[in-house]
Parts: C-alpha cells; structure tokens; sequence
C-alpha cells in the first residue's frame, strides 16, 4: 500500500484496488494484461455511477437461483477474479454448492499455484483445473482457455465466468452449459452472449450473489426454479443500457 496514499483521498479505494492488482502480477496470480481489462472495467464504473445498479438486482436473483438450482454448477475462476475477491468466492460456492474451477487465459503452472495457494488460504478446500491428468478440452475454443476439468466445466451444466472473454462465453453456451456473467461492459460479446448478465463491479455483484443465494435457500427448488424462468436477459440487458443512458441524459442535464 502506498504510504503517498492519504486515507480522504477520493478515489482512495480504486487507488486501493490498483495497488493490490500490481501487487497480484507480482505474485503471479494476475497476468499483466489483467491490469487493462481492470481499467476498462473501471471505466464502464464511472458510467453506472460506481454502485450496484437497481437494475441489477433481478440478474442477481436469477443467477443465484440458477447456481442453486443446478445439477453440476461451477465457479469459473481467472486472476482477475481471485485476486479481487478470493473469501467472497469461497463464501458463493459454499452458499450455492458449486464448486471452484482455475482457468486462465495466461495459463502456466505457475499462475495456477499461485491462484490455488491464494484460494486455499481464503478457505477453498477443494479446487478443479489443476489437475493435469484429468484434463478435458473445450475444441471450439482456440486459447488456453479450452482446457478445463473433465470434472468441472465440461460436464457442468450451470458454470460461473465472471470477467471472461466473449470466445468461451460462446462455446459454453453452445455446448448448452446455462453461463452467468459478471461484465461492467454491457456491450462486451460475454454480456451479450451469457444466458445471465450481471453489469456491476465484481467486488460488489459476488457479495450481492451469496446474500441472494442466502435468501432463496428459503424457497424450495420448484420457487427457485420459477425464479429462474422468470428472468429474461435480453430485457435485462435493455434495462442496463436505459440505465446508463437516463444516467448520462440526467448528468447532461444538471451540466447545461
Ligand atoms: P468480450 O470478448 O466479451 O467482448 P473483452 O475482450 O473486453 O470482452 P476481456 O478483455 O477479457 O474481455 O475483459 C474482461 C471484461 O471484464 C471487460 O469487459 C471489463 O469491462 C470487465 N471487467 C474488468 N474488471 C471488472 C470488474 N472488476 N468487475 C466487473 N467487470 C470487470
């Protein structure tokens, strides 16, 4: 943590974030190029007025339920994802049941022990992908990112990727796989593509997942499962864009 930092400053938790970030590449859990798409995620932040938007709610709900609800869900996990929140992953899965799975874009054995010795400290106990033997492979996909647990996401039928690139959001869902989403970008290709999009910063919308997920635990599968069929993406998705537009037309507004 910069000792420059003065605690009042304003942007002293995005300052905060940085920091830690660059502290991640150094520990091998980030890939630098994690460190662009964070700042391109901070930009869309500004735009939502940095906090979980209204709109967001139903497509929490609904990812929730879908996690509950699943017969094999998994939470996809990159460097971004496990250097930002690690306890609140552990805290998703084990309010959900679904398990935890590494895949990396930048894939080495490095940055897989680094990520696994961060989420076991952050009380994962049992962690897919990092198992070479039991290797499966996703052909649609042309990147590292194809290779995946025989045990995790290829058989999934529910899985969890938040941050991810628009190619395996994609595949996932054409191999039929239910795919939630975490992207403050909502015209990224994942936003656009994922059965379920959560616009809002990752930091915020897991936390928002677990309470959700606390909270429908008290409904049996069937009202879980009514939850689920009642959520439409795509209206989702014009609900956040009529977000940020009101948001931008009101702020013109008060500057004219
Ligand atoms: P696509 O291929 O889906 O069009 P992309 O190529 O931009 O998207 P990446 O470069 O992998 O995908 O970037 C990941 C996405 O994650 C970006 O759209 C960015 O807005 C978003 N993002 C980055 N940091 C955060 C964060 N902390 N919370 C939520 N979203 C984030």
């Amino acid at each position: 943590m910069s000792e420059f930092l003065p605690k009042d400053h304003p942007r002293y938790e995005s300052i905060r974030m940085r920091e830690h970030l660059v502290d991640m590449v150094d520990a091998k859990v980030l890939a630098p190029e994690g460190l662009i798409a964070h700042g391109r995620g901070e930009a869309f932040d500004y735009l939502i007025g940095e906090k979980t938007p209204d709109c967001v709610l139903g497509p929490i709900r609904a990812a929730a339920a879908a996690l509950l609800t699943a017969e094999r869900p998994i939470i996809s996990l990159n460097g971004n994802a496990a250097a930002l929140c690690p306890e609140a992953m552990v805290e998703l899965a084990e309010a959900t049941g679904a398990k935890l799975e590494i895949n990396l874009f930048y894939r080495s054995r490095e940055r897989i022990e680094a990520i696994t010795k961060l989420m076991e400290k952050a009380g994962a106990r049992e962690i897919l992908g990092t198992d070479e033997a039991r290797q499966g492979q996703i052909p649609e996909i042309g990147s590292e990112r194809k290779r995946v647990d025989s045990e995790g996401i290829l058989i999934a039928d529910t899985v969890f990727v938040p941050l991810e690139d628009g190619d395996r959001t994609e595949a996932l869902v054409k191999m039929g796989k239910r795919v939630i989403t975490i992207d403050l970008n909502p015209l990224s290709r994942t936003s656009r593509t994922a059965s379920i999009s959560i616009m809002d910063h990752i930091v915020r919308a897991v936390p928002a997942m677990t309470r959700a997920a606390i909270e429908l635990k008290k409904l049996n599968k069937t009202e879980c499962l009514t939850v689920l069929d009642g959520f439409d993406n795509d209206k989702a998705f014009a609900e956040a864009l009529r977000f940020i537009s009101a948001r931008l037309k009101a702020l013109a507004g008060d500057a004219s």
